[in-house]
């Protein structure tokens, strides 16, 4: 999450906090936009010059939960996450706790749900965020518990309130109906049965945009098939290509790189090359993230060479430049600063070298 993401999210805590959970929603949209939408796909009507086809663009989206969700399998395959929780292995640390019972795992998630908040946000991609911002929901926890993460206090420190599922299906159709462009689920892996559920009552009341699973990107494969057919946009980290380093950072996750690639393969191969649409969003595709890291900790070099080997030369990626050092960070010298101009330009020259021809490059904003 960039400076300006971040403010946006600071402002966006700060405004659910004074107007309460309910209204949050509101306030945040009328700051920049006046007033909401009655219709949810007016944002997606607004055409611009290309207007014919934008316009077939949002007139013939649809998408992918809506079949299963009309024949009832949405809900059965939530059903099917949710008794994996019985003995967790819903993510590679495979913990074998009962969360049905009310113990936590090593992500400190129990099968009560947590959400820390939900808002437009507009500090991510930009095809994700078009005019009316991307509708991200922050669950609590997480089972990779990165010592840099810039959202620990979420991830690691236990902030947000109980919700039900119902509560979670609620938002999603507020994001919709206030001018969003995708339902945005942040470090949804532990809590994957239940978005699923929430996505399944959702869509019964009207829910039609697309779901973005935004995830650390350490995935198991087994888990990963459950959602085919379910989630239109992959969004995952490529954090690391050497396992030392995920071990080191990541809390002993030395299979990061390992279960990434198996992962990032099963998404490529459930959802395809993201290329956004004649109206500038993206409805569909694999979004891949790397984040720079200072004294080439992440091995942005290998990362590379392996996208380029393994998935289409377009396969997007973005090449981050926003790491700063947070939360324990600053335990380790060697990534308690930021990276240098030539530590980004680095690894973007090195992309531009191996072929890939549909790079996220941002500007030095550091
Ligand atoms: S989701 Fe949580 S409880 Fe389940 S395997 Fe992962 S860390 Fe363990």
């Amino acid at each position: 999450m960039g400076e300006q993401s971040r403010r946006e999210f600071m402002k966006s805590c700060l405004y659910a906090a004074i107007s309460g959970f309910g209204a949050a929603y509101l306030s945040l949209f009328s700051r920049g936009r006046g007033q909401a939408h009655t219709n949810p796909f007016h944002h997606l009507m607004n055409r611009g010059a290309d207007g014919g086809a934008a316009a077939k663009t949002a007139l013939d989206f649809e998408p992918a939960y809506m079949r299963m969700h009309e024949n009832g399998e949405l809900r059965k395959r939530g059903e099917e996450l949710w008794n994996i929780m019985k003995s967790c292995r819903l993510c590679p640390r495979e913990c074998d706790v009962n969360r049905l019972q009310g113990n936590e795992g090593f992500c400190q998630a129990s099968s009560q749900l947590e959400i820390a908040s939900f808002h437009p946000h507009f500090g991510e991609e930009r095809s994700l965020v078009g005019s009316g911002g991307s509708g991200t929901v922050f669950f609590t926890n997480c089972g990779l518990r990165c010592v840099f993460c810039i959202n620990w206090e979420i991830s690691q420190g236990g902030q947000g309130k109980s919700r039900s599922i119902e509560d979670l299906a609620t938002m999603m159709l507020k994001l919709q109906e206030i001018g969003c462009h995708n339902i945005n689920v942040v470090t949804p892996t532990h809590y994957s049965p239940h978005i699923v559920l929430a996505v399944d009552m959702a869509a019964a009341k009207g829910l039609r945009l697309p779901i973005v699973y935004n995830t650390c990107g350490w995935e198991r494969l087994e888990i990963l098939t459950m959602f085919d057919g379910i989630v239109d946009i992959y969004l995952p980290d490529f954090k690391y290509s050497d396992g030392t380093m995920a071990a080191k950072y990541s809390s002993a996750a030395r299979s990061y790189p390992d279960r990434t690639k198996t992962a990032l393969l099963e998404m490529h191969r459930q959802v395809g090359v993201a290329k956004p649409a004649a109206d500038g969003l993206m409805y569909r595709g694999l979004m891949i993230r790397h984040l720079v890291m200072p004294n080439r900790v992440g091995g942005s070099r290998e990362v590379i060479a392996w996208i380029a080997e393994n998935l289409p030369q377009d396969t997007y990626l973005n090449i981050m430049s926003q790491y700063r050092p947070m939360y324990k960070a600053f335990d380790y010298p060697e990534i308690s600063r930021r990276i240098t101009r030539e530590e980004y330009a680095e690894v973007v020259d090195g992309a531009r070298k191996a072929g890939l021809t549909n790079l996220d490059i941002q500007g030095y904003s550091f």
